[in-house]
């Protein structure tokens, strides 16, 4: 497979640097091409505009979607965001390894996302979901927390984590055409030992190996 990594903490010490440095290094041993974003080291730009492009379609109002649709036909997209555009294009999975903060994405994944899924080149004109521009890929979260899994069970106190993460794995991965794996949670790492914290490395290293075996979960609609 050729898979494509995005990583979204500022620590590269961090349980979600091991993770992913663990990811890379277990798809590539298992035979697989990898692409990465490590969006922190690349200071990647989080907050869309006009510096999305190279061009302009209209320079009284702008309108972020219909300046895509412009860039998208003639090549207009700033090569910061047309580099990940052919990373995204390029891949047959697609992993996102963040913490979970305030119950979503880390702002500097969530405006990648702004950014680089454009109207026009990533979706639009009927082609979504089922028949979305990625159909045929394969995504995965893998994601860290600070509270315990019972909190995320449905009545926890914070609530059903399937349900937390429909926007993401329903509106973002699947709206695009991915077809969605189960999410990979480590449940409060700051709370465990350093050798649980490398055991569960082993544990998502395993789960890599078979990963091209799995099928794609049911996320559900709202
Ligand atoms: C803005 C913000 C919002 C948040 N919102 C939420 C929320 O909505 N819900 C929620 O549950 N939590 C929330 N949190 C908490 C957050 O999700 C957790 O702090 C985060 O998931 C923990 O992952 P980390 O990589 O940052 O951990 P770190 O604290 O960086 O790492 C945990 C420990 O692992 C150790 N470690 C690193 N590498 C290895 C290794 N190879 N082997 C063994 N140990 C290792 C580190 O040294 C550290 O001691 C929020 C935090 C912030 C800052």
């Amino acid at each position: 497979m050729n898979v494509f990594i995005v990583l979204a903490h500022p620590e590269p010490q961090s349980i979600n640097g091991a993770l992913f440095r663990t990811a890379v290094t277990t798809l590539q041993a298992a035979g697989h091409a990898v692409k990465t974003s490590d969006l922190y080291a690349m200071h990647f730009d989080p907050v869309s505009d006009r510096r999305n492009f190279t061009t302009i379609n209209d320079p009284d109002y702008f309108k972020q979607q219909l300046e895509e649709i412009h860039a998208t036909e003639v090549g207009g997209f700033t090569p910061e965001i047309e580099a990940e555009m052919r990373k995204l294009e390029w891949c047959d999975l697609m992993l996102w390894q963040f913490p979970l903060w305030w119950f979503g994405l880390p702002a500097i994944l969530k405006g990648w996302v702004d950014r680089v899924f454009a109207m026009g080149r990533t979706y639009g004109l009927g082609r979504i979901y089922d028949q979305g521009v990625f159909r045929g890929k394969r995504a995965l979260l893998s994601l860290t927390t600070g509270g315990p899994a019972e909190a995320y069970r449905k009545g926890g106190f914070n609530g059903d984590i399937d349900v937390i993460l429909r926007p993401i794995q329903r509106g973002m991965l699947q709206f695009v055409g991915f077809e969605v794996l189960a999410p990979h949670i480590v449940y409060a790492p700051v709370r465990q030992t350093d050798a649980q914290r490398q055991a569960l490395l082993e544990v998502f290293a395993q789960r890599l190996r078979t990963l091209q075996t799995e099928s794609a979960i049911v996320v559900g609609d709202y």
